[in-house]
């Protein structure tokens, strides 16, 4: 069969901060519908990386296609009308707004029509109906990530960027996490998970990227990957 169009191509991508080069000529692509593991020791740039493409970043060399357009350029918000949607590491929600208006007034605002039952449909989506009309603080952990992936949502998303959405659960918070993530790919989004937990990375993904100081070091399959001796002394540090 003939292999689909990526969904997402950055080529050459780079960024520099005064003399650090965190982001050094990367080449990625997402395929429509897969999950794609941004792999790395701390610093090594995934963040950065994560940010050039959602287009909070402006990058100083290289572009990126989304959809067959050119991306580069484009501010985040015309990318995530495009379909391009991402969760922060630090999950950023407001303390005096509830479950329920998180979700509702970015779709208010944007206008769209039946926003209170689309609002609704999104929370049930994640798993959040029971907790509607709580505030953030009263939430485990858990739902707020759940609750961050519903604001994600709102935008329909064809790819999501999801940095460390996993990180911090404990282990049956996990298995659910992974769950809710696998559930994204079956409604056919594209994933790309900035992850730390290599159980997670190992069960969900369909290729990695490995990062180091900025550079590709490995691509392939999470196998492929984790068993390449680079990879294995650059991660565990030995
Ligand atoms: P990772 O996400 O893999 O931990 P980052 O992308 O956060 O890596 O960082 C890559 C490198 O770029 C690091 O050396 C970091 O200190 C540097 N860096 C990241 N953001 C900035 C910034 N805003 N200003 C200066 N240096 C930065």
């Amino acid at each position: 069969p003939p292999v689909s169009a990526p969904l997402l191509r950055a080529q050459g991508l780079s960024k520099r901060f005064g003399g650090v080069l965190a982001v050094a000529g990367l080449d990625l692509e997402v395929r429509p519908g897969e999950i794609v593991g941004l792999i790395g020791p701390n610093g090594s740039g995934k963040t950065t990386a994560l940010g050039l493409i959602a287009g909070t970043l402006p990058p100083d060399g290289g572009e990126v296609v989304f959809l067959g357009r050119k991306a580069t350029g484009l501010s985040p918000e015309a990318l995530a009308r495009l379909g391009l949607g991402r969760t922060f590491q630090q999950v950023r929600l407001f303390p005096s707004l509830t479950v329920h208006q998180h979700v509702y007034l970015p779709l208010a605002l944007r206008g769209v029509r039946g926003a209170e039952e689309e609002a609704r449909r999104l929370l049930r989506r994640v798993g959040l109906e029971g907790q509607a009309s709580l505030f953030p603080p009263s939430l485990t952990y858990l739902d707020q990530k759940r609750l961050e992936l519903a604001r994600a949502l709102a935008l329909d998303p064809r790819l999501l960027l999801l940095d460390e959405w996993l990180a911090g659960l404990s282990p049956t918070e996990l298995t659910e996490g992974m769950d809710l993530l696998r559930s994204l790919k079956a409604e056919g989004r594209a994933l790309v998970l900035v992850e730390h937990v290599m159980p997670a990375v190992r069960a969900l993904c369909d290729r990695v990227y490995v990062l180091s100081f900025g550079e590709l070091m490995a691509e392939g399959t999470p196998e492929e990957v984790l068993r390449d001796p680079k990879v294995v002394a650059t991660y565990l540090g030995v």
